[in-house]
């Protein structure tokens, strides 16, 4: 085990199922096409539940224990912004207690501690090198990161085949991607 290795492992559609609990709970949910002003009124309004009882995407808990011995750090997103900045601000707010509510539920209360919930953009600024690992599910999340000069992994649940990521020679990551098999 190489204990240079530092995982980064965002939340929403790798870990947990956010698409499909946000179909069950948000009227007219419609994935990125949904209004940033509905979203945003939503939540500030859910419960905590919305987040703490959010159900694990299928291989979210394979990949989560096999990166689970490097102690990884969750590095997740805050919403999108809204005009409204007292609206925005309640709901940055609300968003962090709820996905620090899910890890601690689902993960134990260390990865609720450390969770690092930001804006979208500034992700990669934790790509110190290329010891720093980052499994996303966002194109855009994971290019910004590899510019930096960490190495990321791009897991999409809707690709077909299941990949295999060799780090090192130490750890295999079985995740489905759109990328072949790559080895470090
Ligand atoms: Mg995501």
């Amino acid at each position: 085990m190489n204990r240079e290795l530092k995982f980064y492992c965002d939340m929403d559609d790798v870990l947990c199922d956010f698409d499909k609990q946000a179909r069950d709970w948000i009227p007219d949910y419609d994935g990125w096409n949904t209004p940033v002003e509905h979203m945003v009124d939503f939540l500030n309004s859910c419960p905590v539940e919305f987040w703490s009882e959010m159900p694990w995407m299928p291989g979210g808990k394979e990949i989560w224990e096999k990166i689970l011995p490097y102690k990884p750090v969750l590095l997740s997103a805050l919403p999108r912004e809204c005009d409204d900045p007292e609206k925005f601000l309640r709901a940055k707010e609300r968003t962090i207690i709820g996905k620090k509510a899910w890890a601690e539920k689902h993960l134990g209360e260390e990865f609720a501690k450390t969770a690092l919930i930001v804006k979208a953009c500034d992700k990669a600024s934790y790509a110190h090198n290329r010891d720093c690992i980052l499994i996303d599910d966002r194109k855009d999340n994971i290019s910004r990161w590899n510019l930096r000069g960490g190495r990321g992994i791009l897991h999409d649940p809707s690709a077909p085949d299941m990949t295999h990521f060799v780090i090192d020679g130490v750890i295999t990551l079985r995740t489905k991607s759109v990328y072949k098999s790559r080895i470090w």
